[in-house]
């Protein structure tokens, strides 16, 4: 098992939801978490005053992801802030949800940009700093949708799936070194992006759930810390955190 202590993490959309409870996990085992957002400023100073005031180590720093020049400054700052990087978690994401009929290109656009380009924006500088690292992580949060397919989400199932096969690839290229790569695909998460379905909807999609319920964030971010903390010989992989919603 690897001792976490004073590793270096960047979360991407690590202020609210999933993003949040990762960065909590991680700071909670001693790792420094640069926690990023975009919009959300109140919520990240808030959550690093939260990890501070439990004895860890948090710094937030703004950057559109999908925007490759702000990726890479969010690294630099990073590197510049502690020094090193042994742990990307790209996490940042959003849904703009319609049939394929309606969809407009922009709405296409963005929802790839924002969760699959951003990896590519993010990974590409973090990766001399990972390779330094004697244990590098790349954990890129997909979603079961990427497995699946979903009605009004050709976008987002697009870039979720695009992400499983990038981080299959990357996994490849960089298995004789210490990173490793894996996606993480929660099923249905109680977050703003699950509550923000109409509630009769939702009502339809735990009835469809195996364990007839959503998921916690919490339990994705121990997933996370899992591969962070025991996955040395765990690389190109999806770890399916769904509650049984595909198999
Ligand atoms: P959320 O909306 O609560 O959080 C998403 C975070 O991403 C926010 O902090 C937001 O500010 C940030 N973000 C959005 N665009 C950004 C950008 N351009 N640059 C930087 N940050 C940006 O959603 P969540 O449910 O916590 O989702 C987190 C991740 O998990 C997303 O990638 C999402 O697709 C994935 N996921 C969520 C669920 C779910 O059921 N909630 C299921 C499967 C996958």
């Amino acid at each position: 098992m690897i001792n976490l202590n004073g590793k270096v993490a960047i979360v991407t959309g690590g202020a609210v939801g999933i993003g949040a409870a990762i960065s909590k996990e991680l700071a909670s085992n001693g790792v420094k978490v640069v926690l990023n957002y975009n919009s959300s400023s109140k919520a990240a100073e808030d959550l690093v005053a939260q990890i501070q005031a439990n004895g860890g180590e948090a710094y937030a720093v703004q950057a559109d992801v999908s925007v490759s020049e702000e990726a890479t400054k969010l690294v630099n700052a990073a590197v510049e802030k502690y020094g090193r990087l042994d742990i990307l978690v790209n996490n940042a994401g959003i849904t703009r949800d319609s049939s394929f009929k309606k969809l407009s290109e922009e709405n296409w656009r963005k929802v790839i940009d924002v969760n699959l380009n951003s990896s590519y924006n993010t990974i590409s500088p973090a990766l001399p700093h990972l390779s330094e690292s004697d244990a590098g992580r790349i954990i890129n949060i997909s979603s079961v949708i990427g497995q699946t397919g979903a009605f009004g989400q050709t976008n987002y199932s697009a870039a979720k799936a695009g992400l499983i096969g990038f981080t299959k690839s990357l996994a490849l290229e960089l298995a004789k070194t210490n990173v490793t790569v894996n996606a993480i695909c929660p099923g249905f998460i109680e977050t703003s992006m699950v509550l923000e379905i109409p509630e009769e909807i939702r009502g339809q999609i735990v009835a469809k759930i195996p364990q007839k319920r959503f998921g916690h964030p919490e339990e994705i971010a121990r997933g996370v810390l899992f591969l962070c903390k025991d996955g040395a010989y765990i690389t190109g992989q999806q770890l399916n955190i769904n509650g049984g919603l595909a198999m």
